[in-house]
């Protein structure tokens, strides 16, 4: 079963890449290239996986899920040994000592329309006294408010009580953000065939409300 994503950038948004820039502002938003040598702006799969999984770990228990709330391997070892079991939040996202692949695929976002990103000159934060860094200028490479990218997420035997923790978890995102990125919105859109592996569920109203966008623009 897939399910198309579209998320929408709600203020300026920036997933950036992890090495430094040549030229240009000093953080970057990551770039795909295309077949004709032209590029473009996107959000890795990787990074929306993490940035749900992230989600899901906050909200899992509220919920009734377990969550080992772990991101270093052997501490989500040891935590799922106390279990007795994987923890519900690595049993669809996968952990990364696991030979068992994550039942979810997600592909790269790429954007539906022409995006013109802009660049901010930025203080630095010392994270630890919070005042700004000694010599701490640096530039940030955004796209503006409004912008779309799509993409999808394949699932594959899922269980609908994981389903659920999944939908649970892209409602959480629609209030939190990707990394440091930036607030987004999200929708699910063609859902038909979760409607019908939800149907008579109480899940599926939260599948309607994600089908709308939650974040208006003010006019
Ligand atoms: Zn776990």
């Amino acid at each position: 079963m897939r399910l198309d994503i579209k998320l929408k950038t709600v203020g300026l948004f920036c997933v950036g890449w992890s090495h430094p820039a040549v030229t240009g502002p000093d953080i970057q938003f990551v770039r795909r290239v295309n077949y004709d040598g032209s590029s473009q702006v996107y959000i890795p799969a990787s990074s929306f996986k993490g940035a749900l999984r992230s989600s899901a770990s906050r909200i899992a228990e509220s919920y009734g899920f377990k969550s080992c709330g772990g991101v270093r391997p052997e501490h989500i070892r040891e935590k799922h040994t106390k279990m007795g079991r994987t923890c519900d939040v690595c049993e669809i996202f996968g952990h990364p000592w696991s030979a068992s692949a994550s039942p979810l695929m997600f592909s790269d976002l790429l954007p539906t329309g022409p995006i013109e990103t802009t660049s901010l000159t930025r203080i630095r934060i010392d994270d630890k006294s919070m005042r700004a860094a000694e010599g701490a200028l640096f530039s940030m490479e955004y796209v503006p408010p409004g912008c779309e990218f799509a993409g999808t997420i394949e699932l594959m035997n899922v269980p609908k009580d994981k389903i659920a923790l999944l939908l649970l978890s892209m409602a959480e995102l629609r209030l939190g953000r990707i990394g440091r990125g930036g607030p987004l919105d999200l929708k699910i859109e063609r859902a038909d065939d979760l409607k019908q592996v939800l149907r008579g569920t109480e899940w599926l109203a939260l599948l309607h409300e994600l089908e709308e966008w939650l974040w208006h623009e003010v006019p």
